[in-house]
Formats: C-alpha cells, sequence, structure tokens
C-alpha cells in the first residue's frame, strides 16, 4: 500500500485490522496491530511525506509465523528525530524495528500469529491476498465508525474488568475479615487455656505445699513420739533388770519367767522406737552424712568382724569378700556400715541354707555393693513395696523385726547419693544393691 496523504492513515490502518484478523489474530490484537500502524504511519507522513506498506507473512527462530509490516519511508528518516521504539507503540505489538534496508532504513513490526490459528500455507495466503484485492477499501467514515466500536469494546472490556476487580476485592476483604475473626478466636482460646493452666500450677504448687507439710508433720510427730516413748520404755528395761537382779528379792519361777517376757518385750519396743526414730530423722533432712574418702576394705573387715555373731546357723555361710583395690569412695562410712549391716542381717535372719554374701564391683564412676543370700527370695509384685515403711512379706519372713530396715536404708543411700535396687525371685534367693557414684553426692 501507498502511505501519502493524510486519508491513507485510515486506510492503513483499516486494512491493518483486516490482514491481522485474516492470518488469525486474535480479537483484541488486531486492534493492537492497526492502532501502531497508524501511529507509526502519521508519523512517517509527516516527517517524510509517505512511505510503502507491506504486509508479510514469515517464520521466525522459534518455528512460529509471524505477521510482519514493513513501512519504507518514502525520503531518508532523520533518524535522530524519528525512533519509535521507545515509545507506548512498541509496547502494542512483539516486536518494533529500525531495520537498514537497501535505499533506506524501514520500519518493521511484527506480531506472533497464534498456535491454533488456521495453518498459513502458500496457497492459504494465495486465497488471503484474492480475498482482500477483492475488498475495496471503506471511506474514513467506515475506518471511524469500525474505530469507534473499538473504542466501546475496549471500553466495556475495562468496565467489566474493573467490576471483576472490584468483586476480588470484596471477596478478598471478606476473607480477611475471616481470618482476622479466626485469629481473635484463637487468641482468645489460647488466653483461656493459658488462665487454665496457670490455675492448675497455682493448686499444684498449692498441693505440693500440702503433701510436703503433711509429710514433715508425720515426721515431727514419729519423732516426738519415739523420743517420748524412749524414756519410759528404757526405765521398764532397767526395772525388769533390778527385779531379776540376784540381790533383789527372789521371785518364783513362774514371776521370773513373766519378769524375762517383760524384759524381752520391752527390748524390742525399744528397737521400734529407735528405728522410728532413726527414719523419722532421715526423713526430716536431719540426718547430715559426714562426707569424707572412705576405704572399704577396712569397713568391709569390720561388717565381717560385728555380724559373725549373727551367722548362727551352721547352715549358713557369711561370706565377706575382699574388695578390688583400691577401693576408696567419697561417702559417710557409718552410714555406709549401716545400711550394709542392715542388708546382711536380713540375709542372715531370712536364709535358712547356703550363704549369704557382700562384694564390691567398680562399675565406670559407681561402686556396686551387692548383698546375695540363698533365702526364700521375694515375689516380683513385692519388690517395691518392702521399701514402704512396716510392710513385711506375709508368711515365714514375717519373724521378728518392724517393717522399717529396708525403707530407712534406702533413705540413707538416696541420702549418699546412690540407689538401692532388688532382685529377686521365691526360691531363688534375693540381691540387693547399693549403687554409689565414686566422689559423692
Ligand atoms: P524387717 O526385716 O524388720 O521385717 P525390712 O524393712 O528390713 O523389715 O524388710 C521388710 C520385709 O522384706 C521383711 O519383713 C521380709 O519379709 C522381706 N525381706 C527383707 N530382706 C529379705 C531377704 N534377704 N530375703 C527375703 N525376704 C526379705
Amino acid at each position: 500500500m501507498a502511505l501519502r496523504v493524510e486519508h491513507d492513515i485510515f486506510l492503513v490502518r483499516q486494512r491493518g485490522r483486516e490482514v491481522a484478523a485474516a492470518v488469525g489474530l486474535e480479537h483484541q490484537d488486531q486492534v493492537r496491530i492497526a492502532t501502531a500502524l497508524s501511529e507509526v504511519a502519521r508519523d512517517l507522513l509527516h516527517a517524510v511525506g509517505g512511505a510503502d506498506v507491506t504486509f508479510a507473512v514469515t517464520a521466525a527462530d522459534d518455528g512460529r509465523q509471524h505477521l510482519r509490516v514493513d513501512l519504507a519511508p518514502v525520503g531518508p528518516l532523520p533518524r535522530e528525530r524519528y525512533d519509535p521504539r521507545s515509545g507506548a507503540v512498541a509496547r502494542l505489538v512483539d516486536r518494533l524495528d529500525m531495520v537498514v534496508g537497501e535505499r533506506d532504513t524501514v520500519v518493521r513490526m511484527s506480531r506472533r500469529v497464534p498456535v491454533n490459528a488456521q495453518a498459513l500455507t502458500p496457497e492459504r495466503l494465495a486465497e488471503l491476498r484474492t480475498a482482500l484485492g477483492e475488498n475495496a477499501p471503506g471511506s474514513a467514515l467506515d475506518e471511524l465508525t469500525a474505530q469507534n466500536q473499538q473504542l466501546i469494546a475496549a471500553l466495556d472490556e475495562v468496565r467489566s474488568q474493573r467490576d471483576e476487580l472490584a468483586v476480588l476485592n470484596e471477596e478478598l476483604a471478606e476473607t480477611n475479615r475471616g481470618v482476622m475473626a479466626l485469629y481473635n478466636q484463637l487468641t482468645e482460646e489460647l488466653e483461656e487455656t493459658n488462665r487454665g493452666v496457670v490455675a492448675l500450677y497455682g493448686e499444684l504448687d498449692e498441693k505440693s505445699a500440702q503433701l510436703r507439710a503433711a509429710s514433715e508433720s508425720k515426721s515431727r510427730f514419729l519423732a516426738n513420739v519415739s523420743h517420748e516413748l524412749r524414756a519410759p520404755v528404757t526405765a521398764i528395761i532397767g526395772l525388769g533388770r533390778l527385779l531379776a537382779d540376784s540381790s533383789s528379792d527372789p521371785l518364783t519361777a513362774e514371776q521370773a519367767r513373766q519378769v524375762g517376757l517383760i524384759r524381752s518385750s520391752a527390748a524390742d519396743l525399744l528397737g521400734l522406737v529407735n528405728e522410728l526414730l532413726d527414719l523419722a530423722k532421715a526423713e526430716s533432712g536431719r540426718i547430715e552424712p559426714d562426707w569424707a574418702e572412705v576405704d572399704l576394705r577396712p569397713v568391709f573387715g569390720q561388717l565381717r568382724g560385728t555380724l559373725r555373731a549373727l551367722a548362727t546357723r551352721p547352715e549358713v555361710e557369711l561370706v565377706v569378700e575382699e574388695p578390688p583395690a583400691p577401693a576408696v569412695l567419697r561417702t559417710d562410712e557409718v552410714l555406709l556400715a549401716q545400711v550394709l549391716r542392715n542388708l546382711l542381717h536380713n540375709g542372715l535372719k531370712f536364709t535358712e541354707r547356703g550363704e549369704v554374701r557382700l562384694r564390691a564391683e567398680r562399675r565406670g564412676d559407681r561402686w556396686q555393693l551387692t548383698v546375695s543370700d540363698t533365702g526364700p527370695g521375694i515375689p516380683a509384685e513385692l519388690h517395691e513395696r518392702i521399701f514402704e515403711e512396716f510392710y513385711q512379706v506375709p508368711g515365714k519372713t514375717r519373724v521378728g523385726g518392724t517393717g522399717l530396715g529396708l525403707p530407712y536404708a534406702r533413705r540413707l543411700v538416696t541420702l549418699l547419693g546412690g540407689s538401692l535396687d532388688l532382685a529377686s525371685e521365691p526360691g531363688r534367693g534375693s540381691t540387693f544393691t547399693v549403687s554409689l557414684p565414686v566422689d559423692g553426692a
């Protein structure tokens, strides 16, 4: 097409739109390319007095077909004054270039043909060419009408987009309100839970204070009662001794037997009272270990000596093994000896034949002192119960005693920073293990 006078701008625009539609560009793209074309056409008309406009379909590097429009100016283009590449027009098409041609610089624009458009074979192009040739160009008024319609369509689209945006905004606001409500609800629930937890902690603190107070008053009561009982019981023992004394008035055989019973009962009672007092002292924290480096060998030696007197059954052997040297640990010698004596005493008390054995073994940073016997053994379900105050296993092993020895022993071991555990089965003897840290608590 030749662009020479003002009216040609309309024709070029119209043709541009028709060609764009013919090769399959979408409506929006048709308007874009027509608009870009009329803008460039007007510029060239004013700058150099016109141009020759050529439409072509080319294949680009990406293998896709492009609609290409070349506008070759009729005169030399003052390049420094005219460069459409940076303006808004350039955004309407895929490419807008200044191509240096044979005669002069050509303005070239192109737009990609959509993939779903009808294939542009040479035959199809010939067809289009004929059809467009038959189509007589309309008047400026026609093009104005078309342009108006396009403008209305564009405005409509803008309006519908604005409406859509308003709907989206409303939805967004709605969602925001929902999220805020959810957030508030969660915050409230969290606060509620927090208040609950705080209250629960308060209650727990109160309960444990009550428990502590109850345990303290129990220990105090035990300590007071046993302390108060000690004097009268000691007096009874003393009086009994006096009555049985040879320098007193002689007693009948029956009286002597009864006084003997009174004395032995009083002695039992004193034992019980003393044990209670020990336990109460240990529980109320009134026993302070006297920490020192203790050699286990003399301790074991002493136990061997003092307990031999208790091992009265010929069928039971008391074995106190020699601890492996060096056998030193940081502990309270008196308390430790008390615990071991207690355990060995139990072993000798309940074992009818076999042996009672004490041995020491170093395991890492702990000493394990075991007292094992070949006695009746203790059922697994009672392993913890025998460490409760006054508990004694029903049956044969309920002879004498108070049921206070083991709880006291465990208290002492805990005070020394260790643990006291039992491994036992009925008929297979018992093994009590005192495990103590080498460097004390
Ligand atoms: P006591 O020996 O004065 O009864 P303890 O607290 O020392 O109290 O022991 C509690 C109970 O555990 C004993 O009455 C006995 O039934 C059981 N017991 C303790 N040591 C042994 C043992 N070596 N073999 C079997 N039973 C034992």
